[in-house]
């Protein structure tokens, strides 16, 4: 094709002030930053190419933002690409003209539908070359695609994406089907963007030759926590990135803070072993204790219009989910509130026994179009935190005067809405009277919080030692569960004949973003669970495994699966193993970590599979097993 032959990279990936940015100059980008592993590296040519759009065509940088981090707008909208394979190859095969079976054939043998459709690409003449693909015109175009739904939705989205790809020319091909399918995977990780997105606005000020190299480097640091926490706070670049072109790094903070009808990331806790560990950790702190509830987290906001919602831990919307529970939420808040975030706990509720019901029970509501007259399983909503009252954001007020407002501000109402029971003592007796009596009151543990002072701040999207988790299992030396990605399965035999007979879990690693290998699994599923288990992964069935898939020569099970399904999973202990990969080279150079006697204990629906137990908690939770049978050797419970 003589047209792409003589426009190289560069020509390509320039342009003038004011026009709009071509997609060429972000694929150059993506390029560079995949050819490196560096950080600082991957770093520097973001922050360069930011510097450059903020420079000539900052009414891009929302968009530029958005594609590299391979979403269409923010998390809680629910909006997303993830086109299957097989309507990519169809697209591909296609607008190339070349045949389904080699593109097959391609893909089998290369793994990456980026490369088939950039190799594909150069064996097509063109008579006409379409205009260069910008920026605005690709974003444009995904977010069409992405709202498609119906039946006749698959031909559009084809025809859509073929219009794209005779367009594409050098490396776009690559980029724009690995954006279509969802990921990107070059190694550049949201929370670069984040610092890079910073780092680019200080860099771009017309007074920034003047500044010392020192104050130069502390102002970087400075603005990229800035934003880190502004975005944990309101993770919303629709916000973020005009406050930010606008104003600079000193007017975010005070343009962008905690709204209701946002989501903001739930804080989350750290693990611990025993009820030592609690002293140990808050030793001349005052803390307290709340019984931690075993269902599904509530982060429920009132909008200043008076809108209701419930979000997920995973910022997911979930008002549809529970309209029984939105009727009700005004009899909880007192007149006295106009706007509030409430962090809580939803739980499965008997009303005729007047208790809680174990998280399974909770599990088995629908999650889409509920009608409230077919509820079955009713909620009782626990209500631990308040972070946001009347105009005022509470994320930096201590715990107990967050608290104290939370008293003030609502109602408990019999079985439906209630205070998270706490208990101040800081004897240990008191505490394990406390834990035992939640376990009776079917909860799964306990959860320990500093009180007072800076330390009892609430820490949006960080697992936090001001949060311990105790539950009522770790006692025993079994430690967290875990919660793991299903990635393969082996064929049933004997009684399991007709559906999969075990399968093959993987942990995540984000840094090298890839599914490592953790341990066979066989143990813990009810018959129900085969089945319906069978039913929903069968329709996620690949013929090859990822190519980020991290395996090791032993891992061959009969059926690969998407990384789509999480489980959390309990096991007797973690040891280094020759045969599966977990956070290989963290603990031994060559051998990575697998589960010992791995039980299946639920699905979590409410994680995404990036969302999984990463490589790093695995390795510490290995190493904290290895310091703890040292200090008292308390016999491991196997199943
Ligand atoms: P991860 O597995 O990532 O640690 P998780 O969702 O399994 O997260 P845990 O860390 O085990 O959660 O525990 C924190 C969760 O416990 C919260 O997300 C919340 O849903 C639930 N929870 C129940 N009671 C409380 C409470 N009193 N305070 C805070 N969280 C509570």
């Amino acid at each position: 094709d003589m047209f792409s032959k003589s426009s190289t990279n560069v020509e390509s990936a320039s342009w003038k002030k004011g026009e709009p940015v071509p997609y060429a100059a972000l694929c150059q980008t993506f390029e560079q930053i995949e050819g490196t592993t560096k950080r600082l590296q991957i770093l520097d040519y973001l922050v360069k190419f930011l510097i450059t759009v903020i420079k000539l065509s900052p009414e891009s940088l929302l968009t530029v933002i958005y594609l590299s981090i391979n979403k269409l707008c923010p998390e809680y909208e629910g909006v997303e690409l993830g086109i299957g394979e097989s309507l990519l190859m169809k697209a591909i095969a296609e607008s190339t003209g070349r045949e389904m079976k080699k593109i097959k054939e391609d893909y089998a043998e290369i793994g990456d539908l980026g490369v088939v459709a950039m190799n594909s690409r150069s064996n097509q003449p063109t008579m006409f070359r379409p205009k260069s693909l910008t920026i605005p015109h690709v974003f444009k175009t995904l977010k069409e695609i992405a709202s498609l739904s119906g039946n006749s939705s698959q031909k559009l989205k084809v025809d859509k994406i073929k219009v794209l790809l005779v367009a594409c020319r050098n490396k776009e091909a690559k980029f724009l089907m690995r954006s279509l399918e969802g990921k990107l995977r070059i190694g550049l990780a949201e929370r670069t963007v984040v610092v890079a997105l910073a780092q680019a606005t200080v860099l771009s000020r017309p007074d920034i030759k003047k500044l010392s190299k020192d104050k130069l480097q502390s102002e970087l640091e400075e603005a990229a926590a800035v934003v880190k926490s502004v975005y944990s706070e309101l993770p919303c670049y629709d916000l973020i990135v005009p406050a930010l072109l606008e104003g600079d790094i000193k007017g975010l903070k005070n343009a962008c803070k905690l709204t209701p009808g946002i989501p903001l990331k739930p804080m989350l806790a750290h693990p611990t072993k025993a009820l030592t560990d609690i002293l140990d950790r808050f030793e001349n702190v005052a803390f307290t204790c709340e019984y931690k509830y075993d269902g599904e987290r509530a982060q429920i906001h009132k909008l200043e219009d008076g809108t209701m919602r419930i979000y997920s831990r995973n910022s997911e919307n979930m008002s549809a989910k529970y309209p029984d529970v939105m009727e009700r939420l005004s009899k909880f808040a007192k007149e006295s509130t106009t706007a509030f975030v409430l962090d809580c706990e939803a739980v499965a509720w008997d009303r005729e026994q007047r208790c809680i019901l174990p998280f399974q029970v909770l599990s088995t509501r629908k999650r889409k179009d509920v009608k409230e007259e077919d509820i079955k399983v009713q909620v009782c909503i626990f209500s631990f935190d308040l972070l946001y009252l009347n105009g005022e954001s509470l994320l930096q007020t201590p715990l107990s005067k967050r608290r104290q407002l939370m008293l003030d501000h609502f109602n408990e109402v019999d079985g439906q809405f209630a205070f998270a029971k706490s208990m101040n003592s800081t004897q240990i007796e008191d505490i394990q009277t406390f834990l035992d009596q939640s376990v009776t009151d079917n909860c799964e543990g306990l959860m320990v919080k500093t009180l007072e002072g800076d330390e009892a701040s609430y820490e949006p999207s960080k697992r936090s030692r001001n949060w311990l988790k105790v539950k009522k299992d770790y006692l025993s030396g079994v430690g967290d569960s875990i919660d793991l990605v299903v990635i393969g399965a082996y064929t049933g035999r004997g009684k399991r004949t007709g559906v999969y007979g075990g399968y093959l879990l993987a942990c995540y690693d984000p840094d090298r973003e890839e599914y490592q290998s953790i341990c066979k699994i066989g143990t813990g599923f009810s018959e129900q669970d085969l089945e319906d288990h069978y039913k929903e992964l069968k329709e996620h069935a690949i013929p090859e495994p990822k190519s980020y898939y991290l395996l090791g020569d032993g891992n061959r099970p009969d059926v690969w699966f998407a990384p789509v399904k999480v489980w959390e999973i309990k096991c007797a202990d973690l040891s280094v193993s020759p045969v599966y990969k977990a956070a290989i080279g963290v603990v031994d150079p060559t051998k990575g970590i697998s589960l010992r006697f791995p039980r299946f204990i639920r699905i979590r629906d409410d994680k995404q599979p990036e969302q999984a137990t990463s490589s790093e908690q695995i390795a510490e939770m290995y190493n904290d097993q290895k310091l703890n049978s040292v200090k008292n050797d308390n016999g491991i419970g196997v199943d």
